[in-house]
Protein backbone atom coordinates (compact mmCIF):
# COMPACT_ATOMS: atom_id res chain seq x y z
CA UNK A 1 0.00 0.00 0.00
CA UNK A 2 1.42 3.52 -1.12
CA UNK A 3 2.25 5.83 1.90
CA UNK A 4 1.42 9.29 1.92
CA UNK A 5 4.07 11.43 3.69
CA UNK A 6 3.65 14.61 4.27
CA UNK A 7 6.19 16.34 6.41
CA UNK A 8 6.47 19.34 8.35
CA UNK A 9 9.52 19.54 9.98
CA UNK A 10 10.95 21.39 12.68
CA UNK A 11 14.34 21.67 11.03
CA UNK A 12 12.80 23.89 7.74
CA UNK A 13 10.03 25.71 8.97
CA UNK A 14 9.90 27.46 5.69
CA UNK A 15 8.39 23.55 4.55
CA UNK A 16 5.61 23.92 7.09
CA UNK A 17 4.83 27.25 5.91
CA UNK A 18 4.83 26.63 2.02
CA UNK A 19 1.28 25.57 0.39
CA UNK A 20 -0.01 25.42 3.56
CA UNK A 21 -3.67 26.61 2.58
CA UNK A 22 -3.56 23.31 -0.15
CA UNK A 23 -2.27 20.99 2.62
CA UNK A 24 -4.91 18.37 3.69
CA UNK A 25 -7.42 19.50 7.04
CA UNK A 26 -5.47 17.11 9.02
CA UNK A 27 -2.02 17.81 8.05
CA UNK A 28 -3.00 21.76 9.04
CA UNK A 29 -4.79 20.99 11.97
CA UNK A 30 -1.51 19.15 13.03
CA UNK A 31 0.59 21.88 12.10
CA UNK A 32 -1.29 24.23 14.23
CA UNK A 33 -1.39 21.74 17.21
CA UNK A 34 2.46 22.10 16.78
CA UNK A 35 2.21 25.52 16.89
CA UNK A 36 -0.07 25.76 19.39
CA UNK A 37 1.83 23.49 22.41
CA UNK A 38 5.31 24.13 21.19
CA UNK A 39 5.68 26.90 23.88
CA UNK A 40 4.69 25.08 26.80
CA UNK A 41 8.15 24.23 28.73
CA UNK A 42 5.83 23.19 31.52
CA UNK A 43 7.08 19.27 33.24
CA UNK A 44 10.50 18.32 33.16
CA UNK A 45 12.66 14.97 31.35
CA UNK A 46 12.72 11.69 33.35
CA UNK A 47 15.79 11.82 35.97
CA UNK A 48 15.40 8.82 37.64
CA UNK A 49 17.00 6.51 34.81
CA UNK A 50 20.16 8.78 34.25
CA UNK A 51 20.80 8.04 30.81
CA UNK A 52 16.60 9.72 29.94
CA UNK A 53 18.50 13.10 31.30
CA UNK A 54 20.46 13.58 28.14
CA UNK A 55 16.63 14.27 26.17
CA UNK A 56 16.24 17.47 24.83
CA UNK A 57 13.45 18.85 26.75
CA UNK A 58 12.25 21.06 23.62
CA UNK A 59 11.90 18.27 21.16
CA UNK A 60 7.95 18.07 20.39
CA UNK A 61 6.99 15.90 17.25
CA UNK A 62 3.61 14.81 16.46
CA UNK A 63 2.46 12.16 13.61
CA UNK A 64 -0.85 10.75 12.85
CA UNK A 65 -1.19 7.41 10.72
CA UNK A 66 -4.90 6.05 9.37
CA UNK A 67 -5.66 2.86 8.67
CA UNK A 68 -5.77 3.63 4.64
CA UNK A 69 -1.86 4.07 5.33
CA UNK A 70 -1.37 7.88 5.01
CA UNK A 71 1.05 9.38 7.20
CA UNK A 72 1.29 13.13 8.70
CA UNK A 73 3.89 14.55 11.40
CA UNK A 74 5.04 17.78 12.35
CA UNK A 75 8.25 18.42 14.18
CA UNK A 76 10.85 16.21 15.66
CA UNK A 77 9.19 13.33 14.61
CA UNK A 78 12.37 11.36 13.58
CA UNK A 79 14.14 12.28 16.46
CA UNK A 80 14.64 8.87 18.41
CA UNK A 81 14.18 8.18 21.64
CA UNK A 82 13.17 5.05 23.61
CA UNK A 83 9.67 3.05 23.90
CA UNK A 84 10.17 2.79 28.04
CA UNK A 85 6.69 1.70 29.05
CA UNK A 86 4.72 1.97 25.75
CA UNK A 87 6.18 -1.17 25.56
CA UNK A 88 4.43 -2.60 27.68
CA UNK A 89 0.94 -2.65 25.26
CA UNK A 90 2.48 -4.32 22.74
CA UNK A 91 4.82 -6.66 25.09
CA UNK A 92 1.17 -7.82 26.57
CA UNK A 93 -0.13 -8.72 22.95
CA UNK A 94 2.81 -10.52 22.24
CA UNK A 95 1.99 -12.76 25.49
CA UNK A 96 -1.56 -13.52 24.66
CA UNK A 97 -0.33 -14.90 21.37
CA UNK A 98 2.54 -16.95 23.30
CA UNK A 99 1.02 -18.57 25.90
CA UNK A 100 -2.96 -17.76 25.76
CA UNK A 101 -5.40 -15.62 28.11
CA UNK A 102 -6.00 -18.07 30.80
CA UNK A 103 -2.32 -17.89 31.14
CA UNK A 104 -1.89 -14.35 31.04
CA UNK A 105 -4.89 -13.82 33.73
CA UNK A 106 -3.53 -16.35 36.38
CA UNK A 107 -0.21 -13.89 36.44
CA UNK A 108 -1.74 -10.32 35.63
CA UNK A 109 -4.80 -8.91 36.39
CA UNK A 110 -6.58 -6.02 34.27
CA UNK A 111 -7.61 -3.24 36.91
CA UNK A 112 -6.17 0.19 37.23
CA UNK A 113 -4.37 0.18 39.99
CA UNK A 114 -4.88 3.95 40.64
CA UNK A 115 -0.68 3.94 41.68
CA UNK A 116 2.14 5.38 39.93
CA UNK A 117 3.59 3.29 37.68
CA UNK A 118 6.97 1.60 39.98
CA UNK A 119 4.27 0.84 42.57
CA UNK A 120 4.95 -1.93 44.26
CA UNK A 121 1.57 -3.05 45.54
CA UNK A 122 -0.10 -5.81 44.25
CA UNK A 123 -3.61 -7.05 44.29
CA UNK A 124 -5.24 -9.13 47.15
CA UNK A 125 -4.81 -12.17 45.23
CA UNK A 126 -1.01 -10.99 44.90
CA UNK A 127 -1.04 -10.56 41.16
CA UNK A 128 0.14 -7.03 39.70
CA UNK A 129 -2.89 -5.04 38.92
CA UNK A 130 -2.25 -4.83 35.14
CA UNK A 131 0.28 -4.99 32.06
CA UNK A 132 0.50 -1.78 31.29
CA UNK A 133 2.24 -0.68 35.28
CA UNK A 134 6.10 -2.02 35.61
CA UNK A 135 4.63 -4.95 37.73
CA UNK A 136 2.28 -5.92 35.18
CA UNK A 137 4.64 -5.60 32.30
CA UNK A 138 7.88 -7.18 34.72
CA UNK A 139 4.94 -10.67 34.46
CA UNK A 140 4.99 -10.27 31.09
CA UNK A 141 8.39 -10.53 30.35
CA UNK A 142 8.76 -13.49 32.79
CA UNK A 143 6.33 -15.23 30.33
CA UNK A 144 7.20 -14.26 26.80
CA UNK A 145 10.97 -14.66 27.53
CA UNK A 146 13.11 -17.04 25.76
CA UNK A 147 15.44 -19.59 26.83
CA UNK A 148 18.87 -17.76 26.23
CA UNK A 149 17.94 -13.46 27.08
CA UNK A 150 19.34 -12.88 23.76
CA UNK A 151 16.82 -14.75 21.58
CA UNK A 152 13.44 -13.50 23.84
CA UNK A 153 15.11 -9.98 23.46
CA UNK A 154 15.71 -10.40 19.77
CA UNK A 155 12.00 -12.37 19.21
CA UNK A 156 10.73 -8.65 21.00
CA UNK A 157 12.73 -6.34 18.69
CA UNK A 158 11.53 -8.84 15.45
CA UNK A 159 8.02 -7.94 16.73
CA UNK A 160 8.12 -4.06 16.90
CA UNK A 161 10.05 -4.05 13.54
CA UNK A 162 6.98 -5.41 11.93
CA UNK A 163 4.80 -3.28 13.91
CA UNK A 164 6.57 0.07 12.88
CA UNK A 165 8.00 -1.21 10.02
CA UNK A 166 11.96 -0.82 9.62
CA UNK A 167 14.70 -2.00 11.54
CA UNK A 168 14.82 -1.21 14.93
CA UNK A 169 17.58 -1.56 17.78
CA UNK A 170 18.15 -1.51 21.60
CA UNK A 171 19.95 1.83 23.07
CA UNK A 172 22.82 0.48 24.46
CA UNK A 173 23.50 3.71 27.10
CA UNK A 174 19.61 3.17 28.35
CA UNK A 175 20.00 -0.48 28.79
CA UNK A 176 22.99 -0.14 31.17
CA UNK A 177 21.96 2.61 32.95
CA UNK A 178 18.44 0.98 33.74
CA UNK A 179 19.96 -2.12 34.23
CA UNK A 180 22.23 -0.54 36.76
CA UNK A 181 19.63 1.80 38.71
CA UNK A 182 16.68 -0.30 38.34
CA UNK A 183 16.46 -1.61 42.28
CA UNK A 184 12.88 -0.69 42.83
CA UNK A 185 12.05 -2.80 39.64
CA UNK A 186 14.37 -5.41 40.81
CA UNK A 187 11.92 -5.29 44.76
CA UNK A 188 8.76 -5.53 42.74
CA UNK A 189 10.26 -8.48 40.73
CA UNK A 190 11.17 -10.63 43.80
CA UNK A 191 8.34 -9.37 45.75
CA UNK A 192 6.48 -11.46 42.46
CA UNK A 193 9.11 -14.62 43.07
CA UNK A 194 7.82 -15.09 46.34
CA UNK A 195 4.47 -15.14 45.47
CA UNK A 196 5.00 -17.11 42.22
CA UNK A 197 3.89 -14.93 40.07
CA UNK A 198 7.14 -15.20 38.05
CA UNK A 199 10.31 -17.45 38.31
CA UNK A 200 13.19 -18.19 39.38
CA UNK A 201 15.49 -16.37 36.96
CA UNK A 202 14.83 -12.98 37.62
CA UNK A 203 17.92 -11.70 36.29
CA UNK A 204 16.61 -12.94 32.82
CA UNK A 205 13.21 -11.38 33.01
CA UNK A 206 14.37 -8.16 34.05
CA UNK A 207 17.00 -7.86 31.49
CA UNK A 208 14.04 -8.66 28.97
CA UNK A 209 11.77 -5.75 30.82
CA UNK A 210 14.76 -3.09 30.25
CA UNK A 211 15.64 -4.46 27.29
CA UNK A 212 12.31 -3.75 25.84
CA UNK A 213 11.96 -0.58 27.66
CA UNK A 214 15.53 0.26 26.02
CA UNK A 215 13.90 0.22 22.60
CA UNK A 216 14.61 3.13 20.29
CA UNK A 217 11.64 4.53 17.98
CA UNK A 218 10.86 7.53 16.73
CA UNK A 219 7.10 9.55 17.19
CA UNK A 220 6.61 8.06 13.45
CA UNK A 221 6.90 4.40 14.49
CA UNK A 222 4.73 5.15 17.53
CA UNK A 223 2.19 6.54 15.36
CA UNK A 224 2.28 3.67 12.88
CA UNK A 225 2.48 1.15 15.57
CA UNK A 226 -0.95 2.39 16.87
CA UNK A 227 -2.12 2.37 13.80
CA UNK A 228 -1.22 -1.21 12.98
CA UNK A 229 -3.71 -1.96 16.75
CA UNK A 230 -5.85 0.07 15.14
CA UNK A 231 -6.35 -1.84 11.84
CA UNK A 232 -7.36 -5.32 14.04
CA UNK A 233 -2.92 -5.96 14.18
CA UNK A 234 -2.22 -5.07 10.52
CA UNK A 235 0.71 -2.11 9.81
CA UNK A 236 -1.48 -0.18 7.65
CA UNK A 237 2.36 1.11 5.56
CA UNK A 238 3.41 -2.23 4.84
CA UNK A 239 0.10 -4.16 4.56
CA UNK A 240 2.15 -7.10 6.56
CA UNK A 241 -0.03 -8.70 9.62
CA UNK A 242 1.75 -7.99 12.81
CA UNK A 243 -0.62 -8.75 15.75
CA UNK A 244 -3.28 -11.85 16.44
CA UNK A 245 -6.31 -9.29 15.57
CA UNK A 246 -8.16 -11.93 18.08
CA UNK A 247 -6.13 -9.76 20.91
CA UNK A 248 -6.41 -6.81 19.88
CA UNK A 249 -9.69 -6.00 21.73
CA UNK A 250 -7.54 -7.14 25.38
CA UNK A 251 -5.02 -5.01 24.54
CA UNK A 252 -7.18 -1.50 23.74
CA UNK A 253 -9.13 -2.17 26.32
CA UNK A 254 -6.50 -2.78 29.18
CA UNK A 255 -4.76 0.58 27.26
CA UNK A 256 -8.19 2.34 27.23
CA UNK A 257 -8.67 1.53 31.76
CA UNK A 258 -5.17 1.79 32.43
CA UNK A 259 -2.62 3.48 29.73
CA UNK A 260 -2.06 6.31 31.38
CA UNK A 261 -0.51 5.32 34.86
CA UNK A 262 -2.80 6.99 38.00
CA UNK A 263 -3.64 9.65 35.41
CA UNK A 264 -5.67 6.79 33.70
CA UNK A 265 -9.66 7.76 34.50
CA UNK A 266 -9.35 11.44 33.93
CA UNK A 267 -7.43 10.46 29.93
CA UNK A 268 -10.48 8.02 29.99
CA UNK A 269 -12.92 11.00 30.83
CA UNK A 270 -11.43 13.85 28.67
CA UNK A 271 -9.94 11.46 25.51
CA UNK A 272 -11.59 8.88 25.60
CA UNK A 273 -9.15 6.58 23.69
CA UNK A 274 -6.94 3.70 24.20
CA UNK A 275 -3.68 4.90 24.51
CA UNK A 276 0.04 4.18 26.45
CA UNK A 277 2.79 6.55 27.73
CA UNK A 278 6.25 6.12 28.61
CA UNK A 279 8.66 8.13 30.66
CA UNK A 280 11.30 8.48 27.68
CA UNK A 281 8.23 10.55 26.31
CA UNK A 282 6.55 9.23 24.09
CA UNK A 283 2.43 8.46 23.88
CA UNK A 284 0.66 6.96 21.55
CA UNK A 285 -3.54 6.82 21.39
CA UNK A 286 -5.56 4.22 19.29
CA UNK A 287 -8.80 5.47 17.22
CA UNK A 288 -10.51 2.08 16.75
CA UNK A 289 -10.38 1.12 12.87
CA UNK A 290 -9.61 4.77 11.93
CA UNK A 291 -5.69 6.15 13.09
CA UNK A 292 -3.17 6.14 15.40
CA UNK A 293 -1.61 8.88 16.70
CA UNK A 294 1.84 9.44 18.64
CA UNK A 295 3.20 12.60 20.78
CA UNK A 296 6.81 12.47 21.51
CA UNK A 297 7.89 15.11 23.71
CA UNK A 298 10.38 14.63 26.93
CA UNK A 299 9.25 17.15 29.22
CA UNK A 300 6.37 15.09 31.93
CA UNK A 301 4.09 16.07 34.46
CA UNK A 302 4.28 14.66 38.12
CA UNK A 303 3.06 11.26 37.00
CA UNK A 304 5.17 10.19 34.50
CA UNK A 305 3.10 11.36 31.18
CA UNK A 306 4.35 13.95 28.58
CA UNK A 307 2.29 17.19 29.49
CA UNK A 308 2.30 18.18 25.34
CA UNK A 309 1.18 14.59 24.80
CA UNK A 310 -1.33 15.16 26.48
CA UNK A 311 -2.35 18.55 25.83
CA UNK A 312 -2.19 17.08 21.72
CA UNK A 313 -4.56 14.20 22.47
CA UNK A 314 -7.12 16.03 24.16
CA UNK A 315 -7.19 18.93 21.41
CA UNK A 316 -7.46 16.39 18.37
CA UNK A 317 -9.89 14.06 20.62
CA UNK A 318 -11.53 17.23 21.62
CA UNK A 319 -12.22 18.85 17.80
CA UNK A 320 -12.32 15.64 15.68
CA UNK A 321 -14.45 14.31 18.13
CA UNK A 322 -12.49 11.08 18.57
CA UNK A 323 -13.63 10.14 22.37
CA UNK A 324 -14.95 7.02 22.12
CA UNK A 325 -18.50 8.07 23.49
CA UNK A 326 -18.88 11.35 21.47
CA UNK A 327 -21.93 11.39 19.57
CA UNK A 328 -19.88 13.35 16.70
CA UNK A 329 -17.76 10.08 16.32
CA UNK A 330 -19.41 8.63 13.23
CA UNK A 331 -16.24 6.30 12.09
CA UNK A 332 -14.06 6.63 9.22
CA UNK A 333 -16.39 8.18 6.85
CA UNK A 334 -15.71 11.28 8.84
CA UNK A 335 -11.99 10.92 8.74
CA UNK A 336 -12.36 10.57 5.15
CA UNK A 337 -13.68 13.98 4.90
CA UNK A 338 -10.08 14.86 6.62
CA UNK A 339 -7.77 13.66 4.43
N1 LIG B 1 11.87 1.54 32.21
C1 LIG B 1 11.02 2.36 33.02
C2 LIG B 1 10.96 1.80 34.41
O1 LIG B 1 10.97 0.61 34.56
C3 LIG B 1 9.67 2.41 32.41
C4 LIG B 1 8.75 3.33 33.13
C5 LIG B 1 7.72 4.01 32.28
O2 LIG B 1 7.95 4.37 31.12
O3 LIG B 1 6.62 4.19 32.81
O4 LIG B 1 10.89 2.52 35.37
Amino acid sequence: MDAQVIRSSSESPSARNTGYATQPPLQRFLANCYEEFKSDNSGAVADYIPELRRANPAHFGVALVTIDGHIYEVGDSAVPFTIQSVSKAFVFALALEMVGEERVAAAIGVEPSGEAFNSIRLTNDNRPFNPMVNAGAIAVASLIKKDSAAAGVRMFIEKMQLAAGRKLRIDGAVLASETTTGNRNRAIAYLMLNFGIIDNDVNHTLQQYFSQCSLLVNCRDLAIMAATLANMGTNPVTAEPVFDFQYIKDVLAVMFTCGLYDHAGEWAYRVGLPAKSGVGGGLLAVVNRQLGIAVYSPRLDAKGNSVRGIMVCRELADRLGLHAFEFTNVGSSFMQSML
